[in-house]
């Protein structure tokens, strides 16, 4: 069975992140969504608020799981026997930061990372922008999975 880790911090889950799971459903037995816990990090979401929203927005697809990890993406990805990390590419910058981990990871396990380039219509969307969106009142509906509301 191919499964492939998306690790990420989904703070919260963009129609960006949702394009690449839906056509990694397509490429793998299973993607298991994994939300990093970082002590350190500020987030707008809580891990549960944010497990909430992917999980609501999958509920209908049997091949995607969430759980979270913390600590290593490759040595999670070992834990529990996973061969393959997933990964989206937007730009020249994504394209840069995720080689050097793709690397440094492959250095330290087995592990392939793959890399599917973002869809036209959601290139431009990231975590941070809807933030701002949503800090500022604006109209983030469009950027996200229906499941992502701020009450
Ligand atoms: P991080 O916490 O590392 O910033 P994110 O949670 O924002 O990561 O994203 C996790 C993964 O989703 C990354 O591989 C990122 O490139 C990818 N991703 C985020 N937004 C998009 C998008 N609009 N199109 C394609 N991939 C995306």
């Amino acid at each position: 069975m191919k499964r492939a880790l998306f690790p990420g911090s989904f703070d919260p889950i963009t129609l960006g992140h949702y394009d690449i799971i839906k056509r990694g459903v397509t490429l793998f037995d299973e993607i298991i969504v994994a939300i990093g816990v970082n002590a350190d990090k500020k987030y707008m979401f809580t891990l549960e608020e944010r497990m909430a929203f992917i999980e609501k927005t999958f509920e209908n697809e049997s091949k995607v799981k969430v759980i979270t990890y913390k600590g290593l993406t490759v040595d999670y990805c070992k834990d529990i026997g996973v061969e393959f990390i997933l990964r989206g590419l937007r730009n020249p910058a994504d394209f840069e930061f995720e080689k050097a981990i793709a690397h440094t990871n492959r250095d330290l396990a087995p592990i392939e990372t793959v890399f599917l380039l973002t869809s036209a219509d959601t290139s431009y969307i990231a975590s941070n922008i809807v933030r701002d969106v949503i800090r500022n009142n604006g109209d983030y509906t469009k950027l996200v999975p229906n499941s992502v509301r701020v009450t």
